[in-house]
């Protein structure tokens, strides 16, 4: 049986996190991660998205990455954690190698008056999201019900928030991160000391993929305009980049390792970039909720800095 690639995506970061944090893969962790891939329901492989094959991202420019002193990771699971029960020693101290991210610049792998030409002639955060909600650009459109550009403080926010694609509950809605996921999200937001509507929350792909399957490349390369667009209207201080799918649209590696990179700091467009676990992973993998609340206490740390 083929495994869909979300689903060992998922399974790639457990056992990394599990590494990291010095835990090797006895027959009791493997039953562990047995259970894990069990309790996640099965979608089905992606479909074609129109136009182009893979590997359609244009070729990178460099961008910035800090790489902090090793932090001290903190040893409290976070406000945002259901119990003691979930304290893990997945935060330890991981070292990073020298890396450089790259991200992509303009809109690549849209045609000149498709997303990128409308994403670019919109004058406001309103203007995008009508563009969105009329957009045509893939097959997500032909499944979609609703699109979902995005919401919140469209004035310089503290933190932009962007996760993978709309699920079901957003889809029904238009609204970003309104399922479970979301509830997550809005504790994480307000451990962070902040409410929803302080922040920016957008997504990669405005409309949600068939089963909530991992949005493919081609889907992504055609999106990605209008964030790009929405992140230089809001100009926010930073970003946190939530999960593998955000991580690889706004670097512009798809072969960028969330589980490698989370927590260390990077740049999208000069933004301070946060990458961290999405939500989503942490409903399905509680005791990362600990290394998530370290990583956004070092986005408030950086916030309250002066130089911030
Ligand atoms: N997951 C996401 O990545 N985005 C949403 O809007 C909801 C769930």
């Amino acid at each position: 049986m083929a495994v869909p690639r979300d689903i060992l995506e998922d399974l790639k970061t457990f056992v990394e996190v599990e590494i990291q944090a010095g835990r090797r893969m006895a027959p009791v962790d493997a039953e562990a991660a047995a259970a894990f891939l069990a309790a996640k329901p099965a979608a089905p492989a992606a479909a074609p998205a129109a136009g182009g094959s893979h590997g359609v991202l244009a070729p990178p420019v460099a961008a910035t990455v800090h790489r902090p002193a090793a932090a001290a990771s903190s040893r409290n699971a976070g406000p945002f954690s259901e119990g003691a029960a979930e304290r893990s020693e997945a935060g330890g101290v991981v070292q990073h190698s020298a890396f450089s991210i790259q991200h992509s610049s303009g809109a690549q792998g849209a045609p000149e008056g498709g997303v990128a030409g409308r994403a670019a002639a919109a004058a406001d955060l309103a203007a995008i999201a009508a563009s969105v909600a009329e957009c045509r650009e893939c097959n997500l459109a032909l499944t979609r019900g609703k699109a979902v550009p995005g919401e919140g403080n469209p004035n310089r926010p503290d933190v932009m928030f962007v996760g993978e694609a709309p699920g079901r509950d957003e889809d029904v809605l238009g609204r970003p991160f309104v399922g479970r996921a979301g509830q997550l999200l809005d504790k994480m937001i307000a451990a962070m000391g902040y409410r929803r509507e302080d922040v920016f929350i957008a997504n990669i792909i405005k409309c949600r993929p068939p089963q909530n399957r991992t949005p493919t490349p081609e889907e992504m390369a055609v999106c990605i305009p209008y964030l790009r667009r929405q992140i230089a209207f809001v100009r926010p201080k930073t970003i946190v980049a939530l999960g593998a799918t955000a991580f690889k649209g706004l670097s512009g590696d798809p072969l960028a390792n969330i589980s490698r990179h989370r927590g260390t700091w990077c740049e999208f467009e000069g933004i301070p970039m946060m990458p961290t676990f999405h939500p989503a992973y942490l409903l399905r993998v509680p005791s990362a909720k600990r290394v998530v609340w370290d990583d956004l206490q070092k986005v408030m740390a950086r916030l309250k800095s002066p130089n911030a």
